[in-house]
Parts: C-alpha cells; sequence; structure tokens
C-alpha cells in the first residue's frame, strides 16, 4: 500500500519536512497540525483534515462516485472514540452499512435502506470494545490516490480491511442487522 507522501501543505516546516504522528484512532501517521476533530469520532487533528480533503475531492468530482459511503463507514469505525450515545450509535450503523455493502454486495439505496430502518430502534446497541488494531489501510493511503480510479480502489480495500479489523464483533452486526427487519439475509 503507498505510504503517506501526498504532502503538499502549509504545514511543511522550515527545513521542508512535516512531523507526522500516528493517530490514536486509526493508526496511520498523519501531518502535525493545529485543527479542529470530531466531537465523537474522536482522531488526531491531521487525519480529521485529511478526511476532510478526501471527502471534498469525492464530492467534487464524479469520477469518485462509489466511494463515498464505504468512505464515511470506514472512518467512523475506525474512529470509536469513547461510550457515548451518539458513538454506540455511529459504530453500529456504519459496521451494519458496511456489512450490506461489503457482505451482502447490496445497491446503495438498500443499505442506506438498512441503515435507516436499524436507526429506527437504537436501543438495542451495545459498546462494542474497539479492536486493538483497525487493519492496515486508512485514509492517509487513500489521500496519496494519484487518480480517481487508484482512489476509489483504495477506499474499497480500505473499507475491507476495517470491516475485518471488527470480525470479533461480524456476528453481533449481523444479528441486529437481521432484527432490524431489513429483507436482505
Ligand atoms: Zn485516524
Amino acid at each position: 500500500m503507498a505510504p503517506w507522501f501526498a504532502i503538499s501543505r502549509s504545514e511543511v516546516g522550515k527545513n521542508g519536512r512535516v512531523d507526522l504522528i500516528r493517530c490514536f484512532g486509526c493508526g496511520g501517521l498523519f501531518p502535525k497540525i493545529e485543527g479542529p476533530t470530531h466531537r465523537y469520532m474522536a482522531s488526531s487533528t491531521g487525519c480529521w483534515a485529511t478526511y476532510g480533503e478526501v471527502l471534498a475531492r469525492q464530492y467534487t468530482n464524479a469520477n469518485y462516485a462509489g466511494a463515498g459511503q464505504l468512505t464515511i463507514d470506514a472512518y467512523a469505525v475506525q474512529h470509536p472514540g469513547r461510550p457515548s450515545a451518539q458513538s454506540i450509535q455511529s459504530v453500529a450503523l456504519h459496521l451494519i452499512s458496511l456489512c450490506l455493502l461489503l457482505e451482502r454486495g447490496v445497491e446503495l439505496g438498500t443499505a442506506t435502506e438498512g441503515i435507516s430502518a436499524a436507526a429506527k430502534d437504537k436501543r438495542r446497541f451495545a459498546w462494542l470494545a474497539p479492536p486493538e488494531t483497525m487493519g492496515p489501510i486508512t485514509v492517509a493511503n487513500v489521500h496519496a490516490a494519484r487518480t480517481a480510479a487508484e482512489h476509489v480502489a483504495i477506499v474499497r480495500s480500505w473499507a475491507s480491511s476495517a470491516w475485518s479489523a471488527w470480525a470479533a464483533h461480524h456476528v453481533t452486526v449481523r444479528d441486529g442487522w437481521r432484527s432490524s427487519g431489513v429483507a436482505c439475509v
């Protein structure tokens, strides 16, 4: 997998180098910068900024179609944060989405319906202890893609590896999905 190399930002220091730090969420290496992070998808500031750039790239170019939902799902499950009502629901619904899209191969519209159906009964979701490692691919690898085709391919691999990282909870996710009444089993 491509290393982090696509750095062309204002964070480059006087010596021409960028300090990279490891994101405590996904484990990827990102520029050490000042900046905001998400309220409950806990990450380093550089990781959050990189995710924003990846989303911007996808939203402004139709060649990235097909990467959108998988990107959002993969990022969310790699950054579960701490137990809270919002983080529990976020991780559960994005794992359900990955299950639908990757294991069942459903169309995006069907996955969206499945997530909506599952979201109607949030009380059955519980905090799932996050895996120790989140898989070898992070949003840094997606950011480093040089073409739209490469970007979309890396997003698919990223989503698969993020889903695999949560293997200890696959049965829980599948059961949760089943009981949501989504007719795709
Ligand atoms: Zn991260």
